[in-house]
């Protein structure tokens, strides 16, 4: 009987089953790049994965899924005496930021109203900001967060719900594991941030306003999504002087200004 050769043999089985052959193959291509994507954008890609390393540094926050270019201006430790200063230099430039604030005696309750009022995100940080004793106990934390709620919901009727760790949400301060404070936040219905740029304002406050600037730029040029860490405090003036050349630099590098809202990346340090 006449054998058939290899080659033969092939051709006649590509020839009965290539429309089967098709379909594995295209359902091959078809999965590998399924399983690229997931791998490279975490859970379906639906949200923002943030991964920082030990040192918690902006330079190394790593947002890993971009729609375009977005800078988010932040200013913790607010309401002071520079607030309504701010919101005026907001104003003349049409951007609305992020505050979030401490709890602050009833001088200040006018600076929560128009921060509100004039189309910004009132958001937490703490009522105390005192790290030593939020960080004490869940007890504690609970509570001062509870605090903070109240206050702002009292005095603005906003119920606030986005969040940022005194510290950060990778602080090394707490006696808490902060795994356990960011399930409380989180079944809290609150959402946190942390950031990937700052001024590094909190280091000095002699820092020229070009300072301040260049020390974000350098942290933005790493990343298409960037949520700027500012303070918002008394002795912090120069952080305010900045702020015209920070807004027309953003600009400049393409950089869409926007208030959080939930379509924000979750920039955080805390790595579940
Ligand atoms: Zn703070």
């Amino acid at each position: 009987m006449k054998q058939k050769g290899f080659v033969t043999e092939c051709s006649d089985f590509i020839g009965r089953y290539w429309q089967i052959i098709i379909i594995v193959v295209a359902a091959i291509v078809f999965f590998t790049f399924i399983g690229y994507y997931i791998l490279k954008n975490g859970r379906w890609g639906f949200y923002m994965k943030v991964q920082e390393n030990d040192s918690y540094s902006a330079a190394s926050a790593e947002v890993t899924n971009y729609t375009g270019k977005r800078a988010y201006l932040t200013f913790d430790d607010g309401p002071s005496e520079n607030t309504m200063e701010l919101l005026d230099i907001l104003d003349e430039y049409d951007v609305k930021a992020t505050f979030f604030v401490i709890g602050r005696e009833e001088k200040y309750y006018d600076c929560y109203r128009e921060i509100v009022e004039r189309g910004h995100v009132l958001a937490l940080h703490s009522y105390t900001h005192d790290y030593n004793k939020i960080y004490s106990s869940k007890d504690n934390f609970v509570k001062d967060i509870e605090e903070l709620r109240k206050l702002l919901y009292d005095v603005t009727g906003v119920h606030a719900i986005y969040y940022r760790f005194p510290g950060g949400s990778a602080n090394s301060v707490s006696k808490v594991p902060m795994s356990e404070l960011v399930s409380y936040v989180e079944e809290q219905g609150l959402v946190y941030f942390d950031w990937n740029a700052l001024n590094q304002d909190a280091v000095s406050d002699n820092l020229s306003p070009e300072k301040l600037v260049d020390n974000i730029m350098e942290d933005a040029k790493k990343h298409n999504d960037v949520v700027i860490l500012m303070h918002d405090l008394k002795n912090r003036h120069t952080t305010i002087e900045s702020l015209p050349l920070l807004i027309e630099t953003l600009r400049e590098e393409g950089y869409e200004i926007l208030p959080i809202d939930e379509n924000a990346p979750h920039v955080r340090h805390h790595i579940i």
